[in-house]
């Protein structure tokens, strides 16, 4: 029997990544720049420059990526795990002997994940990279204080590759919780989105994806009634087409939607494919509005609100461009109904995320394209990330 398995294991840990600790009498940022460069074709050199001189560099820990894949090249560090009960408190540290203001690494290419986390690099079949940049943030020891920095990073590839930066946000951190793109495609424009697809992607599936991601944006954009406010990038990249089965691993950061597929399912046509493949386009597009905003958005509420929203959205977006049957999407809501009744927050946080909380905003009764337009422009004019107590004014608000 072929497996299918599918997993969009991205936004649920965005918390992850934006909550560094909280700080007692917190010292203002430390300003840092770092230059990634492309050294070789599975090697990149991340030189970092301090403005002041730092003692430790902690990052929020990524699975083995950084015993593994990250190698000081400065002289006098030491890498140290610093593990803690609590997942999103462990953390990966390069002690220094003593104080520098400039720090280097080498980091070889890693196939890996990180846990519940972004992929720290999918690799293309043409030798083309996405690295996720918001790895190469941290918090580091100043004068015996502990600071966050503001971190803005440049980006060199090989000679006459394409090297395609994250999107540019005021904020430097969140500029940061996205993919560089360095390779040898050039992006082409498919719809309102740049589009880097994997050669290796097979032609039937290249073209489900495409015309998914047209007809989504297009439905996305005017029932949600707002312009994306950044250009959209597409970069689709194929691990594998020889291990068993099919995976299909998406993303959606800021102004970005990353797939990673393997599996040799995917060489043929399959409607149960086809079927998983709309739905995770639509889920990511979801995604992309749920932060089209200057301000707020996905912060640090329960992940059932943004990844059950998304569920929502998606469902109501396959539905309505006739994507899916009527019959499709209740059957795809009554799974994720049965999946729920058989799991708690405790048991499955992550299964719960999805399929309680799509059932949740079935529960509400509210029209969802109107709730999400709501909530998406109450988000923007606050600045105020989506909350439960967001949720709930706005939904009581829609049902008087
Ligand atoms: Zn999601």
């Amino acid at each position: 029997m072929r497996t299918f398995l599918i997993s969009t294991a991205m936004a649920t840990s965005i918390n992850l990544l934006i909550n560094l600790p909280a700080i007692a009498d917190e010292p203002g940022k430390l300003p840092a720049q770092m230059q990634l460069t492309r050294i070789a074709a599975d090697k990149w050199r991340a030189d970092y420059s301090f403005s002041e001189a730092i003692s430790r560099f902690s990052m929020p820990a990524a699975g083995d990526y950084r015993s593994t894949a990250w190698k000081p090249l400065t002289s006098g560090v030491r890498y140290q795990a610093e593990p803690s009960a609590q997942p999103d408190q462990q953390k990966d540290s390069y002690i220094l002997d003593q104080p520098v203001r400039q720090l280097s690494f080498e980091i070889i290419s890693y196939n890996g994940f990180a846990p519940k986390n972004y992929a720290p690099n999918n690799r293309f079949s043409d030798g083309g990279a996405g690295i996720y940049m918001g790895f190469f943030d941290g918090d580091v020891q100043e004068g015996g204080k502990t600071r966050a920095m503001n971190l803005t990073v440049s980006y060199q590839g090989l000679s006459g590759e394409t090297v395609i930066p994250p999107p540019a946000f005021a904020d430097a951190e969140r500029s940061l919780r996205a993919y560089a793109y360095f390779g040898p495609q050039k992006p082409a424009p498919a719809g309102a989105a740049r589009l880097v697809l994997d050669p290796a992607t097979p032609e039937w599936l290249a073209k489900l994806i495409l015309d998914t991601t047209s007809t989504m944006s297009a439905y996305f954009s005017s029932t949600y009634q707002r312009p994306l406010l950044r250009e959209l990038v597409l970069m689709i990249s194929v691990t594998d087409t020889s291990t068993a089965g099919f995976s299909m691993k998406g993303g959606a950061t800021n102004g970005q939607i990353t797939f990673r597929l393997s599996g040799k399912a995917m060489l043929n046509e399959h409607p149960a494919i086809r079927h998983l493949v709309q739905k995770l386009v639509a889920h990511e597009m979801a995604h992309i509005w749920q932060e089209n905003v200057n301000q707020g958005g996905i912060g640090d509420e329960p992940a059932w609100i943004h990844e059950g929203g998304a569920e929502a959205m998606a469902v109501e977006a396959l539905k309505s461009t006739a994507v899916w049957t009527t019959e499709e999407a209740a059957a795809y809501q009554a799974n994720a109904s049965a999946t729920c009744k058989k799991i708690t927050r405790q048991s499955d946080p992550y299964q719960y995320a999805y399929a309680c909380g799509l059932q949740k905003f079935m529960n509400m009764n509210v029209d969802i394209p109107v709730l999400w337009r709501s909530l998406i422009s109450e988000t923007g004019q606050s600045g105020q990330p989506y909350s439960e107590a967001m949720l709930g004014s706005v939904s009581q608000r829609l049902r008087q």
